[in-house]
């Protein structure tokens, strides 16, 4: 796995917990016991993660989790929190300013590690997704949620959205029905949500794109594909 973990914990206990456990799941890591230096620490060793205590010495943890996420070599770098009941506002704050993810103190190691995980492999499908779709005069950008035909934003429901984001990240690979329907109404698609909602959401995106709409082509009997 060979990932590296930076761990910002002035607690010496929890800091070698987490060390020998983390490292237990084959996480190789770099500890910092206060605040100030973890900003720097993170733009050197580059890790893939950081758990960050919140309450430190000298530079506390939400003016860390500040300043790595407003350095731009550090700021996509996901961080989870540690915090104590008592700050629940701070925890927000956090969230605001961009960690991932929190943990309550006290918390047991299997949360964390499985906490871990997730924010990684969170981490990693966003990095294989790019962030922009272009075909013709249609540019979907996904971190700012737009779709735009020569620069001007179309205004497009969520579900319209993610429908275009999902035909136009395929590739021009044909999609089933089945496989849209599991793609952009996931959880929501149960058992009321027929393959007919996909044609009717398909049909008025067509429309909202206009001549660009051409793109989402029928293929009989199966779904839809995007052409570039
Ligand atoms: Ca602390």
């Amino acid at each position: 796995m060979d990932e590296k973990i930076l761990v910002v914990e002035d607690e010496k206990d929890i800091a070698r917990m987490l060390d020998y456990n983390l490292k237990k799941e084959g996480y190789r890591t770099v500890l910092a016991y206060e605040g100030a230096s973890a900003p720097l620490l993170a733009a050197k060793e580059r890790p893939r993660l950081i758990i960050l205590d919140l309450m430190l010495p000298g530079l506390d943890g939400l003016e860390v989790c500040r300043r790595i996420k407003f350095d731009a070599k550090t700021a996509s770098i996901p961080i989870i929190m540690l915090t104590a009941r008592s700050e629940e506002s701070d925890k927000l704050v956090g969230l605001e300013l961009g960690a991932d993810d929190y943990v309550t103190k006290p918390f047991s190691v299997k949360e964390l590690l499985a906490r871990v995980k997730a924010v990684l492999r969170r981490a990693a499908a966003a990095a294989e997704t790019p962030e922009i779709y272009r075909a013709g005069d249609l540019e979907l950008d996904c971190s700012r949620v737009l779709a735009l035909v020569r620069g001007k934003p179309l205004e497009l429901t969520a579900r319209e959205f993610e429908l275009l984001k999902a035909l136009m990240a395929a590739g021009g690979k044909m999609l089933s029905r089945e496989t849209i329907l599991d793609k952009v109404w996931g959880m929501d698609a149960a058992l009321e949500v027929e393959t007919r909602t996909v044609d009717v959401h398909i049909g008025t995106l067509r429309k909202k794109l206009k001549a660009e709409g051409k793109r989402i082509v029928t293929v009989k009997n199966y779904g839809y594909r995007f052409e570039k």
